[in-house]
């Protein structure tokens, strides 16, 4: 018979269990980061409660740039095998070496994260994410290898390829983020594929981007698969941090291997479970370069209840944005998600929209270009007005702000074959 789970102790470990199992994996971390220069007089000895953890620094995006090359990396560099980096999107990006250990590891997780949503030894999976140093491609690759599944290593982009492949071998398991997915989908109606008649999909991991429940409700309508969010950084590997199961209500983050923390952002205060902040993650297992205390900037809370499923580690829930994400218009503030979730809302709204803000005067105005279904596209033009009202007026009751709405033909927006960018913010080049 299948088994259920991947590795059923430890993914049920009674809580009691998982936290000693913590604490100790916690002070093991504490010795091998002290060889690094960057945490030698940065941290104590070991500590003789989680608790004690609150007493040590934060590490920020900031340390990890500064103490490039290897500043941070705490055995040999000779033991290490590999590099990655993060995307850059709020900046330089930040570098992680890992040991074979490390990658062993990794791979192992998501393992777990993917047969959690179903897959097995006889999917087909196509990793439609960049290979590189992005975490997003290497990383799913060799969890789903190690799991057995067939691993198509696409990579991202080239549309009319990626339909061939999912075509010619059948592909029943993606990875894609969810606005390369949008995308996707429009070039399949031009090349006259119905996904849900002509492919045989059946699971999609969706991550490395904020989206809405909107948004994968919608991917789902369109694909037929069961779309699940995984969460990941490559400071803290990349995808396989944080994962969905089968209920599909909050992503299990896997403590052992990370302990979560949710601060307040501001005063940096620890937060309790269900109350919404600053996601900090620790390393448990990194043998190449641990990271303790690392603010991911991703907000989140953490579910206080236990899952259904029977899974001990605890549940984040959809990361709203980054905390830098955060918009301020003419005082109010809003997350680009906000506006996501009501315009994914609406039937007629087509697969993809831009954010502009800029200044008129001294008040911000913020535009959302909106791209329209082809069908009402062409429709009548009695439709689209009506069309746009409906979206000020939905915009105005949840987001607070009022925004200029602008309807634009459908595919003629930037597509997005990675990371989307959502949000242009003209306000800074228009100060003087
Ligand atoms: P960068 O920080 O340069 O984008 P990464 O490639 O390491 O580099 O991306 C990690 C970030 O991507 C996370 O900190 C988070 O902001 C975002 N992310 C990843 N997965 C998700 C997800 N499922 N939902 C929302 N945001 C996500
Ligand atoms: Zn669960």
């Amino acid at each position: 018979m299948d088994r259920e789970f991947w590795n059923k102790e430890i993914e049920t470990l009674d809580r009691k269990r998982l936290e000693e199992l913590q604490l100790e994996r916690l002070n093991d971390t504490l010795a091998r980061a002290k060889k690094s220069e960057f945490y030698r007089n940065r941290i104590p000895e070991r500590v003789e409660s989680l608790a004690e953890l609150q007493d040590i620094p934060f590490t920020t995006k900031d340390d990890l740039r500064k103490s490039f090359p290897f500043g941070m990396v705490a055995v040999d560099p000779s033991e290490l095998v590999r590099v990655h980096s993060s995307s850059g999107t709020t900046g330089q990006a930040t570098v992680i070496y890992h040991t074979r250990k490390d990658i062993e590891n990794w791979a192992d997780l998501v393992a777990r994260c993917m047969y959690m949503t179903g897959v097995r030894k006889n999917d087909v999976f196509q990793n439609m994410m960049g290979y590189g140093l992005f975490t997003g491609g290497l990383g799913l690759h060799y969890g789903s290898e190690k799991l057995g599944s067939l691993t198509i290593p696409a990579s991202s982009g080239n549309s009319k390829r990626q339909i061939m492949l999912m075509k010619n071998f059948n592909t029943t398991v993606v990875h894609i983020t969810p606005s390369y997915a949008l995308h996707l989908y429009t070039i399949m109606l031009d090349e006259g594929i119905d996904p849900r008649r002509d492919l045989k999909l059946k699971i999609a991991f969706l991550g490395a981007e904020p989206y809405t429940e909107e948004t994968r409700k919608r991917l789902e309508e369109l694909y037929g698969f069961d779309a699940f969010n995984s969460y990941g950084l490559s400071e803290m590997n990349g995808p396989g941090v944080a994962f969905e199961c089968r209920n599909k209500d909050g992503m299990h983050l896997w403590e052992d291997h990370y302990i979560i923390e949710v601060i307040d952002p501001v005063t940096g205060e620890v937060l309790r479970d269900g109350e919404e902040g600053e996601l900090v993650l620790t390393t448990l297992m990194r043998e190449g370069m641990p990271i303790i205390r690392y603010r991911t900037g991703d907000i989140t809370r953490v579910y206080p209840e236990p899952c259904s499923c029977g899974r001990t580690h605890r549940r984040i829930s959809r990361i709203k944005g980054r905390s830098d994400d955060m918009l301020i218009i003419n005082g109010v503030n809003l997350y680009p998600m906000q506006i996501e979730k009501v315009l994914m809302g609406i039937p007629e709204v087509g697969n993809n929209y831009l954010i502009e803000i800029d200044k008129v005067g001294y008040l911000d105005r913020i535009n959302v270009k909106v791209e329209v279904r082809p069908e009402i596209f062409k429709g009548d033009v009695r439709d689209l007005e009506n069309l746009k009202h409906k979206i000020i007026e939905e915009l105005k009751t949840n987001v607070l702000v009022k925004p200029h709405v602008i309807l634009v033909e459908p595919n003629s927006l930037p597509k997005s074959e990675g990371k989307a960018v959502r949000v242009i913010d003209k306000r800074k080049s228009q100060e003087v």
